[in-house]
């Protein structure tokens, strides 16, 4: 079914279509550097003409469609996804260059979020509210309309699900703008909600430049919300752009995650989950632990664990079964995490393992990086402070409970973060004082679509996924209705 995709079109009113004002590049393969595929990319016209259609279809057939209805053609759609995990994961490993192990997991689980989500599109009922005997007062839920859904080049399919998901449940339409440098998949995500039968316009997908084509969005006057995950600098360009319009925004953004080891946790258990987490998505995740805190007493134990485990990840293509972690995603990436290195060394930081690009058999032509270790840092360095983006794991010691919470606590952002420890009582009591969405207790990165996701302090505004990931799709209107028509003359 997604063998014969143009990549090189835009899905806009229910076809696919040749660019107005964009046209076609090549898409790059991270792990040769080498171009795999021509995709299209839109521009500004392009855009409108995608608001448009999701325009009409939210005026026209997708507001009348019942919710049962849209339920039925979400599940459609997500029973579709789960049959074409494997082809989707290969397009985003091709793609972003994430280890094909990787992306078949992320992905075989996407389904669920449409599902969840469907099963809650005829749910969203209002409330009625206590009043006198002179009126009847209720509330009900509205969609709040086109919805534009600006997603990063880490983790497409996913950051697509969690904005889709919702939209549809709520009753909205959609204008994807994935990010210009891996747009395949979203892409083929078209293909699968054209084959579900959803109505033309309710889904619009359009590649392009963030500056042309998403500013062009979020300024968009018929644009009612914007749903985006990026970094926390577009954030607020996006917040510029849509000021004139009052455009609504939720924004996932970047982190800068605590990974706290205790010295009474499981270690063996701690380790694989911090060691996983720091190289996962070759370090391109806002939720890894890239900062690894650990209790002095086990402190240089964990050092040298990290040292040999660094030693132990199979480096290689993405779409090989046994590679565990790919390339950098793209060649501004690598430099970004290779600045980083000489960033650490030059703070005095301890480079234990890695650190460098990798240049042997056949990988030299990608964006290939050695996971990479760096001990004795201290929590004021820049390595400990800002989001790398690479697989870059900073080992910082602390001593005792308040000192862990002032390291946890002393980066501008506000994500994820987790503790390991054997001790119940400390767990409830760090993780209260933790200020981050997310604090995850003896596990790690479980995330799913019940739960809500988001941040605190620059990390982002709003949550996705669970109950509370639907409310920003969503107004809530309110109608008092008089039992008795009669209104006083306030001027006798
Ligand atoms: P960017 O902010 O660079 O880009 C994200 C999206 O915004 C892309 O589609 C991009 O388009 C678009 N964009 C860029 N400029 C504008 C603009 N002026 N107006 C509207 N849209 C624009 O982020 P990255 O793609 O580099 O993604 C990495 C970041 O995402 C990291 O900081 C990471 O932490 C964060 N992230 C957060 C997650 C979370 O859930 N909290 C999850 C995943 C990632 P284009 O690429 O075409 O320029």
């Amino acid at each position: 079914m997604l063998s014969d995709i143009a990549f090189d079109k835009l899905f806009i009113g229910g076809e696919w279509v040749d660019p107005i004002d964009g046209g076609v590049r090549d898409s790059i393969d991270p792990a040769t550097g080498q171009h795999w595929t021509q995709v299209a990319y839109g521009g500004a016209k392009d855009i409108d003409r995608a608001v448009a259609a999701a325009r009409t279809a939210f005026e026209g057939p997708w507001r009348k469609m019942p919710p049962w209805e849209r339920a039925a053609l979400m599940r459609k759609f997500a029973d579709l996804y789960a049959t074409q995990v494997d082809a989707l994961a290969r397009i985003e490993s091709q793609d972003n260059g994430r280890a094909i192990r990787e992306s078949r997991g992320d992905i075989g689980l996407h389904a669920n979020y449409y599902h969840w989500f469907a099963s809650l599109a005829d749910k969203l009922g209002g409330r009625t509210i206590p009043m006198d005997d002179s009126v009847h007062a209720f509330t009900t839920r509205h969609p709040v309309g086109v919805v534009g859904a600006i997603t990063p080049w880490n983790v497409p399919m996913m950051a697509a699900a969690w904005k889709l998901g919702p939209a549809l449940a709520a009753g909205c339409t959609v204008v994807l703008k994935p990010a210009e440098s891996t747009p395949a998949s979203s892409l083929a995500l078209a293909k699968l909600f054209e084959e579900a039968g959803f109505p033309a316009g309710v889904v619009n997908i359009v590649p392009g430049d963030g500056a042309v084509a998403g500013a062009r969005l979020v300024a968009h006057p018929d644009v009612a919300k914007i749903s985006f995950t990026g970094e926390g600098s577009t954030a607020k360009t996006i917040l510029k752009t849509g000021a004139d319009t009052l455009t609504r925004c939720t924004f996932e953004l970047g982190g800068k995650a605590p990974h706290i080891i205790f010295a009474d946790a499981d270690l063996e258990n701690a380790l694989n989950a911090a060691t996983g987490s720091a190289w996962a998505l070759c370090g391109q995740s806002c939720a890894l632990g890239s900062r690894v805190l650990v209790e002095r007493p086990i402190y240089d134990k964990v050092v040298e664990a990290f040292r040999e485990r660094a030693g132990r990840v199979r480096v290689g293509m993405p779409l090989d079964p046994a590679t565990h972690m790919g390339p950098q995603a793209h060649a501004q990436q690598l430099d970004k995490t290779l600045s980083y290195v000489a960033i650490g060394q030059n703070e005095g930081a301890e480079l234990v393992a890695g650190g460098k690009r990798i240049d042997r058999d056949g990988l030299s032509g990608g964006y290939f990086v050695e996971p990479t270790v760096f001990a004795s840092v201290n929590s004021g360095m820049r390595i400990a402070q800002e989001e790398i983006f690479g697989p870059v794991a900073a080992l910082i010691p602390f001593e005792g409970e308040e000192e862990a919470i002032a390291i946890a606590n002393s980066t501008p952002y506000g994500l994820a973060s987790g503790l390991w420890t054997g001790d119940t009582g400390r767990a409830h009591r760090v993780a209260a004082r933790i200020e981050a969405g997310m604090v995850w207790v003896n596990t790690y990165r479980y995330i799913r679509w019940s739960t809500p996701y988001g941040g605190v302090k620059q990390s982002g505004w709003g949550r996705e996924n669970g109950i509370e990931g639907l409310e920003p799709f969503l107004e809530t209107k309110t109608t008092i209705i008089s039992t008795t028509g009669k209104f006083p003359d306030p001027f006798v």
